[in-house]
């Protein structure tokens, strides 16, 4: 098992050693005491950056992108509320500054706990835990009529769509959830800027009026109160039975609204819903329209120690079973094996070969989803990994088979590991996990290990 060492970053410890970037002007703009460690250009390598000026989103990316760490403190001072910033204030004074760069402190020792950042292809999701992990907060969505998508979460700014990589972190069980909004997707665009109203269910225009309805008890009749008001003298006549509607609640009563096109004067009873969008201004019915779930979102453990890897190779039995201390690679295990295999026939030592095959994991997966499915594989490897003892020795094979190696073991005591094994995960809520296990000794167990690894 290949142990990688990853880089943590180094940061200042106290509040004079810290490194400034100006942004939105230059660092001649900071107050003259702070002028000496500020870096001319954002290549040089600073730990925070101060906000001199409004500037846009863009602006504030390009610089955290050159930053040594994306996670660098923000401190703004150009009042500009739409900046994600750690700390604001109206007037920048030695004072001021002196504060946020002491505010800024916490942030840079939760930051020199973790590696480096490295551009890959887990980045983006890796600041995401970052910026929840170094300002030890909750990831909040909220409401934004700037956003196409309607929600955003503040602390993740400049990050790009972040909606399908915070699913696939809840789902891979390193950030919690908690429900939040839902919003209606435009069907042409996907934007939420929608414009909800009632149109005409004839010829969909939404110049339709609510007209009050009105019933005449004696012949029956109901209809909009404009049909009874034809003569225009204020009078009600009913356009039925033609007799005069003198008394609320004795002639005649208003049991409820109805609606008519001023386009089409088509009458319905319920009106559709249907939302414009405002930024291809297409249609989309209320009843066709997609809607998608907002969270707020919350680091886990497993998200801080995929963190502190540095890497989000989190999905797969093979990942965890790699990090159990009996665990190797395939092409060791035959190597291994084969040492074990010459040592057993030559002292006719015990040796017995297992494997446990994972039925359908896939379909698995698809039955208790994907959480779910992921905390059975947790379980099944800490499992694992109690029952084998340090002289054993395991590989996962295609993401789905284990196989392991049992040096002075009979196939009866194998039998037994196979049972502690089967018991646990029953007890485990894991039981929906289908298995089959098959085990060898002699020359069969190197047959099996040749069929299993195809060598
Ligand atoms: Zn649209
Ligand atoms: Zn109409
Ligand atoms: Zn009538």
């Amino acid at each position: 098992m290949s142990v990688s060492v990853n880089k943590r970053v180094s940061v200042p410890s106290a509040v004079e050693d810290i490194g400034i970037l100006a942004l939105g002007g230059t660092k001649k703009g900071l107050p003259a005491g702070f002028r000496s460690r500020a870096v001319s250009n954002a290549e040089e390598g600073f730990d925070v950056i101060v906000v001199l000026a409004p500037i846009d989103n863009q602006q504030l990316a390009a610089a955290r992108s050159t930053a040594r760490n994306w996670l660098a403190p923000i401190l703004d001072f150009s009042g500009n509320h739409r900046l994600m910033a750690d700390f604001w204030d109206v007037q920048l004074t030695s004072a001021s500054l002196e504060e946020g760069l002491l505010a800024c402190l916490p942030i840079l020792q939760r930051m020199a706990r973790l590696p480096r950042l490295t551009d890959g292809p887990d980045r983006k999701a890796l600041c995401m835990l970052g910026m929840a992990y170094t300002r030890a907060t909750k990831l909040e969505a909220q409401l934004c009529a700037d956003r196409k998508a309607g929600v955003h979460y503040h602390l993740l700014d400049g990050l790009g769509a972040t909606h399908e990589i915070l699913d696939e972190l809840y789902t891979a069980g390193l950030l919690s959830r908690r429900f939040f909004d839902r919003t209606h997707l435009c069907d042409v665009c996907g934007s939420s800027r929608l414009n909800v109203r009632e149109v005409c269910e004839g010829c969909t225009s939404s110049d339709v009026a609510t007209v009050s309805i009105i019933h005449h008890y004696r012949c029956g009749h109901q209809a909009p109160e404009s049909d009874f008001t034809g003569t225009g003298n204020n009078q009600l006549h009913c356009p039925k039975c033609r007799e005069q509607l003198r008394h609320l609640g004795v002639d005649y009563s208003r049991p409820g609204q109805s609606f008519v096109c001023n386009a089409c004067d088509e009458r319905m009873s319920d009106p559709q819903i249907s939302f414009a969008c405002m930024e291809c201004y297409g249609e989309t019915a209320a009843d066709r329209a997609e809607t998608r779930s907002w969270y707020h979102y919350e680091l886990t453990s497993d998200g801080e120690q995929a963190l502190m890897d540095g890497q989000l190779s989190h999905n797969g039995l093979q990942h965890m079973i790699s990090a159990l201390q009996q665990a190797s690679s395939p092409e060791r295990f035959v190597v291994v094996f084969e040492q074990l295999m010459s040592v057993s026939k030559r002292y006719k030592r015990d040796l017995t070969v297992g494997t446990m095959q994972l039925v359908d994991l896939e379909a698995f997966r698809e039955e208790v989803g994907s959480r779910a499915a992921h905390e059975a594989l947790k379980e099944l490897s800490s499992l694992v990994s109690e029952v084998l003892r340090e002289t054993d020795l395991l590989t996962v094979v295609d993401g789905h088979l284990l196989l392991m190696a049992l040096p002075e073991t009979s196939i009866s005591v194998f039998y037994r590991v196979e049972e502690r094994i089967r018991e646990g995960l029953v007890s485990r809520a894991a039981n929906a996990l289908q298995y089959e296990f098959k085990e060898a000794t002699g020359d069969e167990a190197a047959q099996l290990v040749r069929e299993v690894l195809q060598a």
